[in-house]
Formats: structure tokens, C-alpha cells, sequence
């Protein structure tokens, strides 16, 4: 149960030193109660407060790293059981199996794709994670030798190493550096070596176990190991499995009931029989990483898609940069269209302009993300930041004339928007459907 910031208060010393960084321990009790401080910034707790505080104020599930660079990724920190509580932080790794039975042009093949493939929606790159190379081989040697190939190939892609052969994985974290790379994976059998291994190289470790209790132990055995980035495999028979048990283990730590499964899950979406309905269900029943065997272009774009619209957060729109934006080639006398930065509003639009092949501006103001009949009933939207943009973004050095189309929705602000910039303003449709046909025949009229 999460304490609220006058529980906590109580537990602190009440010196008010600053030394926190905080202005009065309150302050600082109001920081730890939204989980935006760490109880170790004040040097004056006793060990009893620090338990009490350190257990109850840290995220229920802990934020794990994968990998380094530009492409590594986080997972966890989750804090709720469903996404309209509050909001999903960290999305899954989506990760390509290959096996080191594969040839080396199979498996630079899906190398490729996963450091080249780019999806862009709605403004935003959606690209896979990683690799996942599997010890099918049984030898060490050819492991490593296919791990150090797919390193040489693309260092910057977070790999999760899958053998049962602690010394198999232990050939082929030699060609890792300092990497991170997600071990899979330590069982009630082998974890005395997968600790070694995973803390000799600093690295993330999945520990696979069937039952809750069997999670449990290994997650004391391993902590006690010294390895603290942990995430659960809960070795899944099947699809029906996983989804049972990733909901036992997320309703069990989010409600802090049992600490020890308050990590991230692992997913093999290719094990599960099911491997398109396991990525679906795995992206939506929290699975943090989700192997899969290299998807086909309609699954791989229908999980990026799935996967960027449960991760947004649903109380924050998708938002454009505001701007300005050209359609085509626009020349001096190009129309001028305004609207706001929520990105539907910005494709919408934008591909309604393409289709009508007249080139124009399009003027991107900043109602924070807000939709036109929205930002206008917000007051967002507003004749002072259209003067404001107006200048801000160069327009009148781009045009020779001063009429600026606004969106139908934003009627009611025409005559203010005219007295405050001095442009003449044309009221557009409300449907972007339609602005095709008043380009056409509205603007053209307007000589
Ligand atoms: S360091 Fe501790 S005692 Fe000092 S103000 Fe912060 S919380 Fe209070």
C-alpha cells in the first residue's frame, strides 16, 4: 500500500536541514509520496524509516535497462493494473529470435532489419528492438562466434543472449563489452552460474520458473546472488498460460503483496503456438519483453501500431511541433491554412492537402496538443498566439498576401484573430474532407 505524504512525513526527522535538497522535510515528503525523490537523499533516516519508506515509496515494479547507446530501452516502473488508471510508462522490447543454426546471411538479414526498418505514425518513428540469438547449436563456439558476428554487424542493437549452457553464454559475453545484454536464463538449476555471469558483466538476467513459487525463490536466491536486474519468464505452456500468470504477477506487485514479483515479464511469443495473437496479448497483458520470430510486414506493423497506442499516455494527445509546414512546393501567393498540434488533427488534414494538390502552408500553433473545437472551448486556442505564430514562424516573409484560412471549428474567433494580425481571414470547413473543394472554389474566387 503506497503511503500518502503526511504518513511519510511522520517518518522523517523533521529537521528541516535542506540537505535533501528539499526546502523542509514536507516538501521532501511530498516528493517521495509521487515517487519523484529517493529516501536515501536525506542522511538522518534510521534504518527502520528507511525500510519502511525505501519499500513503500520505490515503483512496484523496478525499471530494468537493456543494452547501451542510442537503441537501448527500459522496462517497468510500472504502477497500475490497467492503462486508464493512470497511464503505461515503458513499452515492451520487441525482440527478432534468430539461432546460431541459422546461416550467417539469414541472420545478418534480420539483423539488417531490425537496425534499418523504420514504421512513422502519427509523427513518430516505431522501430523493433532487438536480436535475440538462441544457443540451438549446443556448441559454445559457434554461440560466440555468432554473437560477435551480430555485434560487428550492428553494435547498437540490445541483444538477449538465450542459452541453457551457462558456458555457452559466458563464450559469447566475451564479445559483448560492456554491453548489457538480457541474459535468458537462470532456473532453479543453473542460477548460482547465471548470477556469476550476469554481475561479472553487469547485465539484466531473466529467470524462468512455472509456478509463483518457483518465481519467488529464484528472485530471493538471485537478489541474495547480488544480481538485482531481474525480469520473469513464467514458462508459459501456452498463450492461455502466459496471459493467466503475467496477471497474477502484475496484480501481485502493483498491490505490493508480494514484493518479490515486482519485475518486468518476459515473453517467447514464437513458443506460445500462437505468435501473432501472443504479440497482441503480450503487448496489451504486460509483457515487457516479447521475442518473436521475425514478423511479417502486416503483424509487424499492426504490433508497432498496437504497441504506440497502449503506451501513449491517454491523458497527454499525441502531439505535432508547431510550425510551419509546406504541402508540395508552395510559391508567394500559397494558401495559408492554421490549425493546432494535435497530430490527428495535423495527418488528417495534411492528407486531405496532399490529395488536393494544391500547394500550400499549413500554420501548426501550439494549443498543446488540444483538438480546434477543444483548444477554442479552452480558450487554447486563442487571436494572440495566431499573431504570435504568425510572426514567430516567418509567414509573412513566405507569402505576398495576408489571408489566413482558418478551421471551421475556430469560427467564433474570425473577427478577433482579423483585428489582432491584420490578415484577412477566410473561415475553412469544418470536415477536412472538405477542404479539397474550398481550396478549390472558395480560394481560387479570391483572386
Ligand atoms: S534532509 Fe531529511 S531532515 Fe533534512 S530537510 Fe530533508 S528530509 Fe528533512
Amino acid at each position: 500500500m503506497a503511503l500518502k505524504a503526511l504518513d511519510i512525513y511522520k517518518l522523517l526527522p523533521k529537521k528541516n536541514c535542506k540537505e535533501c535538497g528539499d526546502p523542509t522535510c514536507l516538501t521532501f515528503a511530498m516528493k517521495l509520496a509521487g515517487g519523484k525523490a529517493d529516501v536515501d537523499l536525506c542522511p538522518y533516516l534510521d534504518d527502520q524509516a528507511k525500510s519502511i519508506l525505501g519499500a513503500t515509496t520505490r515503483p512496484p515494479i523496478r525499471l530494468v535497462r537493456v543494452g547501451v547507446g542510442e537503441r537501448f530501452f527500459k522496462v517497468g516502473e510500472e504502477t497500475v493494473l490497467y492503462r486508464h488508471e493512470k497511464t503505461f510508462y515503458h513499452p515492451p522490447g520487441i525482440v527478432f529470435r534468430v539461432s546460431d543454426a541459422q546461416t550467417s546471411d539469414e541472420i545478418a538479414a534480420v539483423t539488417r532489419r531490425v537496425r534499418d526498418e523504420t514504421f512513422t505514425r502519427v509523427g513518430t518513428d516505431l522501430r523493433f528492438n532487438g536480436i535475440a540469438i538462441e544457443n540451438t547449436s549446443g556448441s559454445a563456439e559457434i554461440f560466440a562466434k555468432t554473437v560477435a558476428a551480430v555485434e560487428q554487424q550492428q553494435a547498437h542493437l540490445p541483444p538477449v543472449l538465450i542459452a541453457k549452457d551457462p558456458a555457452a553464454l559466458s563464450a559469447a559475453l566475451v564479445h559483448c563489452g560492456s554491453y548489457r545484454p538480457l541474459l535468458h536464463a537462470a532456473t532453479g538449476e543453473n542460477y548460482r552460474e547465471m548470477c556469476a555471469l550476469a554481475k561479472k558483466h553487469g547485465c539484466p538476467l531473466v529467470i524462468r520458473a512455472a509456478t509463483m513459487d518457483g518465481l519467488i525463490q529464484l528472485v530471493k536466491d538471485c537478489t541474495a546472488g547480488g544480481v538485482q536486474d531481474l525480469m520473469l519468464d513464467p514458462a508459459p505452456e501456452n498463450l492461455g498460460a502466459f496471459i493467466s500468470r503475467s496477471t497474477q504477477i502484475r496484480q501481485l506487485a502493483i498491490t505490493r503483496s508480494v514484493p518479490e514479483l515486482g519485475y518486468p515479464v518476459y515473453l517467447d511469443a514464437s513458443l506460445t503456438g500462437l505468435q501473432d495473437a501472443a504479440m497482441v496479448l503480450g503487448i496489451v497483458k504486460y509483457a515487457s519483453v516479447i521475442v518473436t520470430s521475425p514478423l511479417m510486414p502486416g503483424p509487424a506493423k499492426a504490433s508497432l501500431t498496437l504497441r504506440q497506442n497502449i503506451y501513449t499516455d491517454p491523458q497527454k494527445p499525441i502531439q505535432m511541433n508547431p510550425g510551419l509546414y509546406r504541402v508540395g512546393n508552395p510559391g508567394k501567393d500559397a494558401p495559408v491554412l492554421m490549425t493546432v498540434n494535435f497530430s490527428l488533427t495535423f495527418f488528417t488534414l495534411q492528407g486531405y492537402l496532399e490529395s488536393s494538390r494544391v500547394p500550400c502552408f499549413m500554420l501548426i500553433v501550439d494549443t498543446e496538443g488540444l483538438s480546434v473545437l477543444t483548444a477554442v472551448a479552452a480558450g487554447k486556442l486563442s487571436e494572440t498566439l495566431v499573431r504570435d505564430s504568425l510572426k514567430k514562424f516567418g509567414v509573412e516573409s513566405e507569402v505576398t498576401h495576408r489571408k489566413l484560412i482558418i478551421p471551421g471549428y475556430a469560427s467564433p474567433l474570425s473577427g478577433r484573430i482579423e483585428e489582432a494580425t491584420g490578415w484577412k481571414v477566410l473561415v475553412g470547413p469544418r470536415d477536412a474532407a472538405e477542404i479539397g473543394e474550398f481550396l478549390h472554389e472558395e480560394w481560387k474566387n479570391q483572386g
